[in-house]
């Protein structure tokens, strides 16, 4: 049961975040509004990871000072956002997000970007909005701090801290499901997870990336409507899929991607493939494991790693089905790339060059595999050299195949540390090119004009 009516207020004295884990330009920011007269409550993600003991990966602030009032009392501020209207600060290193308090329920009130005064004198336009099954695509009726924190999804991500006295406030059950690792969603998870289906890939990435459980009436209900993921908007499913799998969890995220049948939902194809023979599992599972030891151990790796590790096993099959038939290697591996790119493309908006990206580094392998290598200083000064290496090194480990080519190409490598630094496969150093020298024309030659 989520609470509704006094919120836990825990003293300094009772919590262990200190301002000095926050992020500077953040308090900054708070101390002004506070200073002006306003709530300001640091909240979201960045109160759970302090709490935590983690390091936040941003500060966001609340206020009850409209988007209009925010941008008056800081320069910095640029107001940025539909569905949600944001105020975005400038500073020199980084932008702190500032959102005025919202409420959930749908009202016929005005539009804050006329509404200035905050008078509700503003041209009439519909704050709130949702589709015919009740996907929310507005969202931006001013509420109280208690309406603010309960339209967040989970309780752990509704805690607020207080810049007035700096007590934690929880208008839920953060803080207990924070020690007990639990994710919720606050309210009804069918309302929630139909309001807005990308809350269902945020509940997998925080049981995976924090190893908390979630709660069982939420996994249910995240099982039973895994298959409206597809309502989402395609910019924010790719990325979320990022978020998912390229920092440090994508392991346990495959596991409960699968288990959900989000998996099955976002990539049909994929998912029986992977479900076709015990080893496309393990493979795929192990090659995760490897993308998630590459990030912890300092080496993030691009959204087309990310997706070559994932996808590339059957991308990589499919291909050999196609050679086999006797259509040419390349070809073969266009027309299985342009498969795998429909299917994904449907729900997923990918860019294009991440697409062939993903494409080039498969595509690269026969080239590192074959011992001598032609040209290696040539193929080291590809731009998707260092991905395909990184490729060519977790397929080593998982299918451990290649390990003489992988072996040649380290001790290449290290032989010419200005180019690449072997342990680290994703750091290439831009190619240095060859200028070809001009010619200086003598001022008196005329150039002739093109036809
Ligand atoms: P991260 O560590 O990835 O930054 P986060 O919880 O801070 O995790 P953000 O995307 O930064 O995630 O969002 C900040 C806060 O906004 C969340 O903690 C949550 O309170 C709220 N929020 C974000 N997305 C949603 C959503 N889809 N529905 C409801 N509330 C959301
Ligand atoms: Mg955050």
């Amino acid at each position: 049961m989520v609470k509704t009516m006094q919120p836990l207020i825990i003293s300094r004295k009772g919590h262990s975040i200190s301002r000095k884990q926050v992020n500077p330009n953040a308090l900054r920011t708070l101390y002004r509004l506070r200073d002006y007269g306003f709530i300001a409550y640091l909240v979201g993600g960045c109160v759970r990871d302090l709490l935590l003991k983690r390091t936040p990966t941003d500060f966001d602030v609340a206020t009850n000072a409209t988007p209009a009032q925010i941008k008056r009392l800081f320069r910095n501020c640029r107001l940025v956002g539909r569905r949600f209207r944001l105020a975005h600060l400038h500073f020199k290193d980084d932008i702190i997000e500032v959102s005025t308090f919202r409420a959930a329920a749908p009202a016929d009130e005005v539009d804050p970007d006329t509404d200035t005064e905050g008078t509700g004198l503003g041209k009439k336009l519909p704050r709130h909005l949702t589709d015919d099954e009740g996907m929310v695509l507005r969202d931006n009726i001013f509420g109280t701090p208690e309406e603010d924190a309960l339209r967040r999804d989970f309780t752990i991500n509704a805690l607020a801290y207080n810049i007035v006295d700096f007590s934690v406030i929880d208008y839920s059950t953060g803080l207990s499901d924070l020690e007990e690792r639990i994710i919720r969603l606050i309210g009804d998870p069918f309302v929630r997870f139909t309001e807005d289906p990308v809350r269902m890939l945020r509940a997998i990435r925080f049981a995976a990336s924090h190893n908390f459980v979630i709660e069982p009436v939420t996994w249910e209900t995240l099982c039973v409507l895994s298959p409206n993921i597809f309502r989402a908007a395609p910019a924010r499913l790719y990325e979320e899929l990022l978020k998912l799998f390229q920092f440090g969890s994508a392991r346990p995220v495959l596991s409960l991607m699968d288990g959900s049948g989000l998996l099955a939902a976002l990539f049909p194809r994929f998912s029986q493939w992977m479900h076709e023979k015990s080893n496309h599992l393990t493979l795929v599972q192990t090659n995760l494991e490897c993308l998630d030891d590459l990030y912890h151990s300092g080496m993030p790796s691009s959204p087309a790693l990310f997706l070559a590790v994932l996808f590339g096993p059957s991308l990589e099959e499919e291909t050999l089905v196609r050679h086999r038939d006797g259509i040419p290697r390349q070809q073969a591996l266009d027309n299985a790339s342009a498969i795998f790119r429909d299917e994904f493309c449907k729900t997923v908006c990918m860019p294009a060059r991440v697409g062939d990206r993903l494409r080039r580094i498969i595509a690269f392998q026969p080239s590192l595999h074959r011992m001598p290598p032609r040209r290696p200083a040539v193929l080291v000064n590809r731009p998707e050299f260092a991905d395909a290496l990184a490729y060519l090194r977790i397929s080593a480990v998982t299918r451990g195949e290649h390990r003489p080519a992988l072996e040649w190409w380290d001790a290449f490598l290290s032989n010419v540390p200005s180019v690449v630094c072997p342990e680290q496969p994703n750091n290439v150093a831009p190619a240095k090119r060859r200028r070809k020298r001009r010619r200086r024309r003598p001022h008196s030659v005329q150039v002739a004009a093109p036809p």
